[in-house]
């Protein structure tokens, strides 16, 4: 965990939000987390729990406000949040449980706030915080949940953004050459839905390293080696490389599903894509974004195309099906896709300015109707 630094994280902070931030310390358990309610105007937040050794406050408060964004920007009557607890996801199972049914419990008076499921969280976690507090989305079939990271609820709308933003840059999904970077619950179902799109898989990376093979990569084989708990750099063909080298590989498709700001201004121009499709929260820096704008490289910004989970999530809290979930996610994500990218084409907008837009029009109209404003 990185030191607060308290002035850098509420220099933050704005008239959207955050309306609440709680730290939670337990020495006794070894416990640190904080969650951070960035706005509320919509509906209760909903928004990850993410484990992570590395992950600092600024960036809770970041992924807060990309969680507002998106799911106004998806249309629905929630706001954003996010929470962060410290540790390494792979520690022994009763060690995390631990930890998550504690951080879970010492937020249970937040009634703004609802779990998901984020980086080193998974269904089984989620049904520990619906125990513990009965607030959480993500859950396992078993206790009615949609599971969203099984089904691969992120990846069809990236399927479904990627479908719209093609005929922009005059790339076809059939034959389309993809690049994943972070071949996780998000990445590798982005990939099985565009190959059944006839798009070719051409490298993939993960924490190991990255694969690479221009003749394409049998998607439903890496997904069951890693199912079995390898590595893409385990599968038996093609070129392995280091886990930066997922940046050079030429493509007409660059998917980032792993950490943010991978891509900034001084690795921005090793991209060799005509599209990058924006699976991960803010996986680059503004900089990079405006550069690639620059070079004629079309960003599909992260809370328009990964909204596929929140939306799923949204869907599951009102009872819904798993099929009306797909549905809704293709159809809003295309129409939002479609919104911000018309923009984009007819009045030169960076596709972020454009989002942003399109999801802050929607909170204001919303602020402007509450008593308490963002409370
Ligand atoms: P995950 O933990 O299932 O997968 C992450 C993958 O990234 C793993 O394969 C890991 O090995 C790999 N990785 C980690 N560091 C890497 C690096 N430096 N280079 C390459 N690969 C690396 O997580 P996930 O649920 O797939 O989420 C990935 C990203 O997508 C996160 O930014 C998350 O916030 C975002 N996201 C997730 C969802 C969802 O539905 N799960 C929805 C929206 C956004």
């Amino acid at each position: 965990m990185r030191e607060v630094d308290l002035a850098e994280v509420f220099g933050l902070a704005d008239d959207l939000g955050p309306a609440k931030v709680i730290q939670v310390h337990e020495p006794s358990l070894g416990l640190k987390a904080v969650l951070v309610v960035d706005n509320v105007a919509r509906g209760p937040a909903i928004g990850g729990l993410r484990m992570a050794p590395d992950a600092s406050v600024a960036e809770c408060f970041r992924l807060a406000r990309a969680m507002s964004m998106k799911n106004s920007a998806a249309g629905l009557a929630h706001g954003g949040g996010k929470s962060v607890l410290w540790g390494d996801p792979h520690m022994p199972r009763e060690r995390k449980e631990a930890l998550v049914r504690a951080f879970a419990h010492a937020v249970r008076n937040e009634t703004d706030y609802i779990f998901g499921p984020d980086m080193g969280m998974d269904e089984t976690a989620m049904a520990w915080v619906q125990d513990e507090i009965g607030r959480a989305v993500g859950l396992p079939a078993a206790l009615g949940g949609i599971p969203l990271d099984q089904i691969g609820a992120t990846g069809w709308g990236l399927r479904h953004a990627a479908e719209i933003a093609a005929p922009y840059r005059g790339v076809s999904l059939k034959g389309a050459r993809v690049v994943i970077q972070g071949f996780g619950a998000v990445g590798k179902h982005a990939a099985r839905f565009l190959a059944q799109q006839g798009a070719v898989l051409v490298a993939a990376s993960d924490s190991k390293g990255t694969l690479v093979a221009a003749g394409g990569i049998d998607v439903e084989a890496l997904i069951n080696l890693k199912h079995e708990g390898g590595s893409v750099v385990d599968f038996a063909s093609g070129d392995k490389r280091a886990v930066d080298a997922v940046i050079d590989v030429d493509c007409d498709i660059w998917i980032p599903a792993a950490r943010p700001d991978v891509i900034r201004e001084d690795n921005a121009a090793r991209l060799r894509t005509k599209l990058m499709l924006q699976g991960a929260n803010i996986p680059c820096t503004p900089g990079a974004e405006k550069l690639l704008h620059e070079r004629g490289v079309l960003v599909v910004p992260d809370f328009i195309a990964n909204a596929g989970g929140v939306i799923c999530a949204a869907l599951e809290y009102r009872g819904a099906t798993q099929a009306a979930a797909f549905e809704a996610i293709a159809e809003k994500i295309r129409v939002n896709t479609a919104a911000v990218l018309s923009q984009v084409r007819d009045k030169g907008a960076l596709p972020r300015q454009a989002a942003v837009e399109l999801a802050e029009r929607r909170i204001r109209e919303a602020m402007s109707t509450r008593r308490f404003g963002i409370m």
